[in-house]
């Protein structure tokens, strides 16, 4: 069983849950596991990472919530100021600046909010203005003693994911919670990166299909990359012929539970509900994920 790790200063252990493409059931997993760990009695944290679209809310509603807006710094160009001498768009690595008639002007989608234009500038015509990209939202959960839920929401038509998931992990992390389950978004892009990056366990939940197996590569090449310790839930089992077990033996990342396909399941899933509550025979396999974690983990077994 994951512990609150007292002796060690209450750093939350952080449990990474992700999968190389959609649909392969980490939401499923997610939601369950935080259900199932808060009703041992841990403080147990959902962080919904997966914030172009976020959907732990509709398994778990909130009792009551805050929302904070997410801005990022975003170059703005006083173009009465400039001289169009085009010193800032030589130094801006992300090509975001264009010189355009008199005047620089800054592509806000390109902007990294590196601050090195504002230091260049000789007319001081550069300044760093906040832009909204999103917003937090955070309560603790209906029903649910124990268990808080914290969701990323992009803006529609941002591309700053990363700086949301950021956010969702700093007030995840804030809740000073016993475990932190952060629910990523599929694939490898940076935004997965960000969502998963120094976590105490990447958790990769897969199904035995071609495409699960190519993708599973992929996650496990993230993984490899970012150095975390990793295991696999193997879902859906039955579905397909995939070598899910052969591809898992060779990279030495262990399959550490196993949920068979089953139309019940998908049927709760359809309707909002959580395996957790109406197929408890089912989830029997999420308490004993929670068992073996620590075991693989960088953070090991830790105790109360
Ligand atoms: S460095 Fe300053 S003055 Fe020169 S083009 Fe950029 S904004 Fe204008
Ligand atoms: S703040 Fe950085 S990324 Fe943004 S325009 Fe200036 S130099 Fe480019």
């Amino acid at each position: 069983m994951i512990h609150a790790d007292k002796a060690g200063g209450g750093a939350p252990y952080v449990l990474a849950i992700a999968s190389g493409k959609g649909g392969t059931g980490k939401t499923l997993v997610a939601t369950n596991a935080a259900v199932l760990a808060a009703a041992t009695g841990l403080r147990v944290v959902l962080a919904d990472c997966d914030v172009e679209a976020p959907n732990d809310h509709l398994f778990l509603r909130c009792v009551t919530e805050s929302a904070s807006p997410v801005a990022v710094p975003v170059a703005e160009v006083d173009p009465s100021a400039c001289s169009a001498c085009g010193r800032c768009r030589d130094v801006c690595a992300y090509g975001a600046v264009r010189i355009l008639g008199a005047s620089a002007i800054v592509f806000d989608e390109l902007c990294k909010g590196c601050g090195l234009c504002v230091d260049v500038c000789p007319e001081h015509a550069v300044l760093e203005a906040p832009r909204r990209v999103g917003e937090v939202v955070s309560g603790p959960v209906e029903g649910r003693p124990g268990l808080s839920l914290v969701t990323g929401r992009l803006d529609v038509g941002q591309v700053k994911s990363p700086s949301i998931i950021r956010s969702v992990r700093a007030a995840a992390a804030a809740l000073a919670g016993d475990l932190v389950v952060l629910d990523a978004p599929p694939g490898v892009a940076c935004s997965a990166v960000a969502a998963v990056r120094g976590s105490d366990l990447l958790l990769l939940v897969t199904e035995p299909t071609v495409f699960g197996l190519h993708d599973l590569e992929l996650s496990l090449r993230l993984g490899r990359d970012l150095d975390l310790p990793m295991a696999v839930v193997l879902n859906r089992e039955g579905t397909g012929e995939a070598d899910i077990e052969g591809l898992c033996r060779s990279w030495g990342v262990p399959i550490v539970a196993r949920i068979p396909f089953d139309r019940r399941i998908a049927q709760v899933y359809a309707r909002g509900d959580l395996v957790a509550d109406e197929l408890p025979e089912l989830a029997q396999v999420l308490p004993e994920l929670l068992e073996v974690l620590p075991g693989i983990s960088r953070r090991g077994v830790m105790s109360l």
